[in-house]
């Protein structure tokens, strides 16, 4: 038994030919009825996966500390826009506010822009934001470039689609998917050779923000999974409450990501007036701009929750949790901007 949108994914490739592993990743997530992120809330417990921003108040805070820091080296600009790509329910954007509240002049500066797809996630923002005015965008191009530019994503860069090529007696050929006789979705071709992946979303997205940031001044900052360096290896994965599952299975109900490229990521914007910052683990950024800091004066305020508030700093921070397989990178622009953490 197959869902609609598989259903739909069948009669495309049966119509009009294989798709792309990067097809695939932008129907499985995007499509307007059936995509992943068109239909449910993806997060928490009960959801399918935990972000940092959604393991403590302490990410968005030192996110906030690093955005007050920005916008002062910006001069404490009369007025500013405030960008978060990919917000999910909001959290991330609803901490930063809060914890700027006695950053005089920053509120009455700031403008908020959230870049997202999802209907049910703009909901939550909603929700999330009631005090500030919002305005939501689908794309970087409709922003307004009147005044600089604070921009934020965290896991956004992952949901952009990947294509995958895979070596085989021939050279490399890129990676499609199609359907056999009894409509199981598969890989084409079969080759068991090694795969390398690149995202052409993701580049010129980081491009058009640079072209932007050229004309606003400012600074980027994103955090995601990935690797310091361009590598070989397939990272397109699915997760379906918490787990695991295969990526031909579960089509619009599980999040399809991969891994950011982050050396890719930025290979072609070294011409261009933009500073770029790290990659820096996530581990040693949230470090670097204090997060043990505010941990203790949490733990302070608030004895009982001590236990908690040690097990997600851990969560964030360590190793073997999400400090290291998660890296930070900054972009920026204008007169001795220098962003904070790296
Ligand atoms: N930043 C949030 C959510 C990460 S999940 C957090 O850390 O909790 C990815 C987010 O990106 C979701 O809000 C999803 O709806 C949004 N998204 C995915 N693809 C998108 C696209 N192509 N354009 C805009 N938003 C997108």
């Amino acid at each position: 038994m197959q869902n609609p949108l598989e259903r739909i994914l069948i009669e495309m490739i049966r119509g009009q030919g294989p798709l792309s592993v990067a097809q695939f990743m932008a129907l499985g997530l995007a499509h307007p009825q059936h995509g992943y992120y068109m239909k449910q809330d993806p997060f928490g417990r009960e959801g399918d996966f935990t972000t940092a921003p959604e393991i403590s108040q302490m990410f968005g805070e030192i996110i906030g500390a690093w955005t007050a820091d920005i916008w002062m080296q910006l001069g404490s600009s009369e007025n500013f826009n405030l960008v978060e790509c990919g917000p999910g329910r909001g959290t991330l954007m609803a901490d930063l506010m809060r914890s700027t509240k006695n950053v005089p002049g920053f509120h009455e500066a700031c403008k908020i822009h959230l870049i997202e797809i999802s209907p049910a996630l703009k909901e939550k923002q909603k929700e999330a934001l009631p005090p500030y005015k919002v305005q939501w965008h689908a794309r970087l191009d409709t922003l307004p470039q009147d005044a600089p530019l604070i921009l934020i994503a965290n896991e956004f860069l992952d949901a952009l689609p990947v294509q995958q090529y895979v070596q085989t007696g021939e050279g490399w050929q890129e990676r499609f998917i199609t359907v056999d006789e009894s409509n199981r979705f598969e890989f084409s071709p079969l080759s068991t050779g090694e795969i390398i992946e690149s995202s052409s979303a993701r580049v010129s997205f980081v491009e058009n923000l640079c072209a932007l940031l050229e004309k606003t001044t400012g600074a980027a900052l994103f955090i995601d999974y990935g690797a310091l360096y361009s590598g070989t290896g397939d990272t397109f994965q699915a997760v379906h409450k918490h787990k695991s599952v295969n990526v031909l299975e579960h089509i619009g109900y599980a999040d399809l990501t991969s891994h950011v490229d982050f050396e890719a990521l930025v290979k072609n914007i070294h011409e261009r007036k933009i500073k770029i910052s790290g990659p820096v683990t996530q581990g040693n950024f949230l470090k670097a701009n204090g997060i043990e800091a505010r941990a203790a004066q949490l733990f302070a305020q608030a004895p009982a929750q001590k236990a908690d508030i040690e097990n997600s700093l851990k969560r964030l921070v360590d190793s073997d949790q999400m400090g290291t397989l998660f890296k930070v990178i900054g972009l920026s622009c204008g007169k001795n901007i220098n962003p904070a953490g790296f």
